[in-house]
């Protein structure tokens, strides 16, 4: 096994950086590129934010990986991977949601007419996608989901509500799931569908969580959509969803940040001085850089795993839960060390005099525990661990 980039790899990412290089000096730089933002940069709108990804897909980075019949460049899966951490090393957005997880669903299940208006449009960064998945009473359940629809001439129609869907609150167009029939195993009645948000009937409120993005609630009052934005077939969403799901948690949680997060720390404590010495000279503080140093490789270890999946063509399930379970407990458990280091100050925030390190670390502490949560719990990354990998039975 070689764990070093090829010559090309290395050369690509040179011009990755090269790009990045290229946007740092425009006025939008600072809106950006901010890596100390916690990750959360695609998060919320801003044209500037928009304008950088229609950049990324002229310079010819989005669909690296997709067949050249959907305008892709047909590159193996470690190019996907090798573009967003150079973004997310630099706390740009990522390549996201539409490129990383809809349009590769919707290639493999998606009509031709779903496939023509949208892909094209993903690949130019034209257009936003919001994820309706999880709702008040479906979350780590998410096969319980109960957002109703209905036959309705030759379409269906909409009555429900669902939560925490990120970016509904910008985005064009919503990636969302309802149930279809309920007779059934609660699996088997799902259907997915694709529908534009600023459509009548729908209500988006903000939910302001800790750590100071906006997600949102949406509630459905009879919202029709026709049967040509059926994704795939109908009742079969849950195993759209599932893979849809395998995506994210590998497009949206990047290592780079967690890597950055313990050279920062790492800096910050050689640079503070307690009882005459420099923190990082303590013999007990050094214990801990060293144990957290080690789980990075070992982090990074698993997300080669994930990228090895990814391109021999299989939907990396294992090996994304134990990827995102890895590394956003780690990014957690770093921000946790910060604070038992570097003492009281650590919980300063950025405004508050006297802060360490310009008040990041309770930013980064209320962030990290958000990761440990969105895509799945870190529960949940373990039963997908143990069914799927371990192969133990359900605990009942
Ligand atoms: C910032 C943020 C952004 C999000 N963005 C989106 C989005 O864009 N679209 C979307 O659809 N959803 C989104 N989510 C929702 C997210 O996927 C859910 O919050 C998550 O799946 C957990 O569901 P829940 O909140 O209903 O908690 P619950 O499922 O009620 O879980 C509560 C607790 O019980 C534990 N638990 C539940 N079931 C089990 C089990 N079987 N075994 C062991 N432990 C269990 C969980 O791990 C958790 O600790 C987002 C969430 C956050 C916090």
């Amino acid at each position: 096994m070689n764990f070093e980039f090829t010559k090309e790899e290395q050369a690509f990412i040179e011009r990755v950086r090269d790009f990045l290089k290229r946007e740092a000096e425009k006025d939008y730089a600072s809106e950006i590129m901010a890596p100390e933002r916690e990750g959360h940069a695609q998060l919320a709108d801003s044209e500037e934010r928009r304008e950088f990804c229609r950049q990324l897909g002229k310079a010819g980075f989005l669909g690296l990986t997709w067949p050249r019949e959907y305008g892709g460049k047909e590159l193996p899966g470690i190019y996907d991977y090798l573009v967003n951490e150079e973004l997310a090393s630099v706390g740009a957005p990522l390549i996201g949601k539409g490129v990383g997880i809809i349009g590769k669903t919707l290639m493999h299940h998606g009509s031709d007419k779903l496939k023509r208006e949208f892909l094209p449009k993903i690949l130019n960064a034209e257009v936003e996608f919001a994820l309706g998945y999880s709702e008040p009473g479906a979350g780590s359940d998410l096969a319980s989901m109960k957002l109703k629809a209905e036959r309705d001439g030759d379409g269906w129609r909409l009555n429900g509500q669902k939560t925490w869907n990120t970016s509904a609150n910008f985005a064009d167009w919503y990636w969302l799931a309802a149930r279809t029939d309920s007779t059934g195993p609660k699996h088997k009645g799902i259907t997915l569908f694709m529908l534009p948000l600023d459509q009548k009937g729908i209500t988006v409120r903000a939910i302001e969580t800790m750590a100071a993005h906006r997600t949102n609630e949406v509630f459905f009052d009879d919202v029709w959509v026709s049967d040509d934005y059926v994704v795939g077939e109908v009742n079969k969403g849950w195993s759209y969803i599932c893979e849809a799901l395998d995506y994210e948690r590998f497009a949206l949680y990047t290592f780079g940040p967690v890597k950055l997060k313990l050279d920062a720390l790492v800096e910050l404590l050689k640079n503070t001085e307690r009882n005459g010495k420099p923190l990082a000279q303590h013999e007990h503080v050094q214990r801990v850089l060293a144990r957290l140093s080690t789980r990075v490789e070992a982090a990074k270890g698993l997300q080669r795993k994930v990228i090895c999946a990814a391109a021999q063509g299989r939907v990396p399930t294992v090996e994304s839960a134990m990827c995102k379970l890895c590394s956003t407990e780690l990014g957690q458990d770093i921000s946790n060390a910060a604070m038992d280091l570097l003492g009281p100050e650590a919980l300063l925030s950025h405004s508050a005099p006297g802060n360490v390190g310009d008040g990041a670390w309770e930013n980064s502490l209320r962030g990290t525990v958000v990761d440990t949560i969105g895509g799945g719990t870190s529960q949940i990354q373990k039963n997908i661990i143990a069914r799927r990998h371990l192969q133990l039975p359900n605990p009942s």
